[in-house]
């Protein structure tokens, strides 16, 4: 790994590469070591890094989106990762949950995930919060982050999560998946939410779960993938996030549409009307549930 060289590469102005060098000697020699594909990056570089070492995310949900998010969040230097789930490991969650392995069935997710984190990064700070995310503790919860990342698998969990995290400015990257279809968008404080999108709960029964209709973990991985891949983004100002887009996936067909969708001025989130987060509006049952994730 040569950092400077590869700085100099790619021919940055005098000020820009003073500031570079100086982010780069402060990452010791294994950090400039572990996270030199990220360092590379002119998108990131070792400012970039620093600013993902100083960074915080929560990650509500450790299924089928949440593991490839948490690792890659691990895996790319994000300095304290928040993992939220109340459950304990299926057996039948392992066809996608890569976070969790057979040893664990019948431990805490949380447990199972923090080892896994860990042992891919032990340099990083993990937090966790092994009981179901409700309306009574969501906004304790999401105030040490700087980002969320929702990998909850009930439609009652992802409004909370919008509603919470709109009415706190915190921005967060929601997802959701089924069979060969994932989805995901983020939401950027002052832009739209997906209570734009979506409004509000259907009706129960009046959406397919995978519980019901299936998943592939494959999927569930690209999808979760994206996500980390928003947060990474957003933290380290690199491109443009999804922010009043939504991009679907097709895995069958591999087609990924990208569509923008408005802010709703009559949003109860997020529009002029909105009176704010109120947690007696939302049962406990809006919670990260368990299901298929
Ligand atoms: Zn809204």
């Amino acid at each position: 790994m040569a950092p400077f060289n590869s700085l100099s590469r790619r021919g940055r102005g005098g000020s820009c590469l003073t500031n570079e060098i100086n982010a780069a000697r402060v990452l010791t020699s294994d950090q400039l070591t572990r996270y030199s594909r990220n360092i590379l990056i002119q998108e990131i570089g070792p400012i970039g890094q620093k600013k993902l070492l100083a960074s915080r995310v929560l990650v509500i949900g450790l299924g089928g989106l949440g593991s490839p998010a948490a690792l890659y969040l691990a895996a790319a230097g994000v300095g304290t990762i928040g993992l939220a789930d109340g459950d304990q490991v299926e057996l039948s969650n392992l066809q996608r949950q890569i976070l969790h392995v057979t040893p664990n069935i019948g431990r805490p997710k949380v447990d199972s995930a923090r080892r896994a984190v860990l042992a891919l990064n032990p340099e990083i700070k993990v937090r966790v919060f092994g009981e179901r995310v409700t309306a009574a503790n969501i906004l304790g919860l999401i105030q040490d982050y700087d980002f969320v990342l929702d990998g909850t698998d009930s439609f009652a969990a992802k409004f909370l999560i919008n509603d919470a995290c709109v009415s706190q400015g915190k921005p967060f990257c929601h997802a959701g998946v089924i069979r060969f279809q994932g989805q995901l968008t983020t939401y950027s404080p002052g832009r739209p939410c997906y209570r734009c999108l979506f409004e509000e709960l259907p009706a129960p029964g009046g959406a397919p779960t995978c519980g019901q209709e299936g998943i592939v973990g494959a999927v569930a991985g690209v999808t979760g993938g994206l996500q980390a891949l928003e947060a990474i983004k957003y933290l380290t100002n690199a491109g443009t996030v999804l922010s009043g887009s939504l991009l679907t996936i097709n895995g069958l067909t591999m087609e990924f549409r990208k569509v923008k969708f408005p802010q709703n001025p009559a949003c109860s989130a997020c529009g002029a009307g909105s009176t704010g987060f109120n947690p007696s509006l939302y049962s406990n049952s809006s919670a990260a549930s368990q299901g298929c994730r």
